[in-house]
């Protein structure tokens, strides 16, 4: 999806201008895909913008940070803060917000303990990223042929950037095939999650959503869905889905930052039932937590300065 330029872009503690917020091509991060990433929505609502769930992705990057062995040079509290300005600076009702550290220029090699780390945030305009209509018409699935690398090769639960090459040979595949999204298994042949977004595959009236062990990343909209899923009386389940549990499922969805909730209309060409009742449910509630217009969900929706 193409970027529409805003105007400032936060880096290393200070507002640059979208055009200068540039790197040089002997970044360590660009060779050997050493950084870590987050990607977050503000949406608007009757206040203003708000951030989804900003404290618990800035405690994601921490995380994926700590797996990597990467000490981030700011706080906690100062790159919620440093979220919080680029999204007022730019002045958008609604937008999504990409935190990303990275090892920088200076160091070359594989050793990464005396690199620097810099840290940047940007944030621009970005629309369904599975089109406008993945809620109602759902989004055709494949299963890769790629496998999503297990604990001791990448660890998955961390958002690196070097990960997601791997994201990346599993959606181009599917849609050179004429899918829209890939579900990825894990080495051992159980569902770990899609390219970039996390599943949840309905099977006897409950929701199942594979693990962490699985190779999926802890998705915070995945946290979101299990506590609106469990407002509305459904149950949901951590748990390892095979996939023949694809293939039979009384519905599916994925969900993600920016994929938000969308249904599934057929994995590997057998259909799935589409919207299903579960998924339009917790669809339309998904819309209206992150708009703020739903009780005791307020400390989920945080506001820019
Ligand atoms: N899995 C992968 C591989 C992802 O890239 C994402 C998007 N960050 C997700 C799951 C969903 O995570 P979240 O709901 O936190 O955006």
């Amino acid at each position: 999806m193409p970027i529409t330029p805003t105007d400032k872009i936060w880096m290393n503690g200070e507002m640059v201008d979208w055009d200068r917020a540039q790197v040089h091509v002997l970044t360590h991060g660009l060779h050997y895909g050493s950084g870590v990433f987050e990607g977050i929505r503000a949406y608007a609502t009757d206040d203003g913008p708000a951030i989804f769930r900003l404290s618990d992705h800035i405690a994601r990057m921490f995380d994926s940070a700590r797996i990597l062995g990467m000490e981030l040079p700011y706080s906690h509290a100062e790159l919620v803060d440093a979220c919080k300005q680029v999204v007022a600076v730019n002045g958008l009702p609604s937008c999504y917000l990409r935190p990303i550290a990275y090892l920088g220029y200076g160091e070359m090699g594989l050793n990464t303990l005396p690199c620097s780390v810099d840290v940047a945030i940007a944030c621009w305009p970005w629309g369904a990223y599975l089109g406008d209509d993945a809620v109602t018409k759902g989004v055709r699935m494949k299963v890769s042929s790629w496998t999503r690398h297990d604990h001791n090769t990448m660890p998955p639960a961390a958002k690196t950037t070097g990960n997601y090459v791997n994201s990346s040979l599993a959606k181009v595949e599917a849609l050179n095939a004429g899918y829209d999204e890939a579900i990825m298994l894990a080495p051992n042949g159980l569902v770990a999650e899609c390219s970039g977004e996390n599943i949840f595959v309905a099977r006897r009236g409950r929701l199942l959503t594979p693990p962490l062990s699985a190779g999926a990343l802890e998705g915070i909209t995945q946290s979101t869905v299990m506590r609106i899923a469990d407002d509305l009386g459904f149950t949901t389940v951590v748990d390892n889905v095979a996939r023949s549990d694809l293939y039979v499922a009384e519905e599916i969805f994925v969900c993600g930052t920016a994929a938000e909730v969308s249904s599934v209309n057929s994995v590997d060409d057998r259909p799935i039932p589409c919207p299903g009742p579960m998924t339009t449910a917790i669809a339309e509630r998904y819309q209206e937590v992150v708009s703020g217009r739903v009780d005791g969900y307020e400390d989920w929706c945080e506001r820019p300065v």
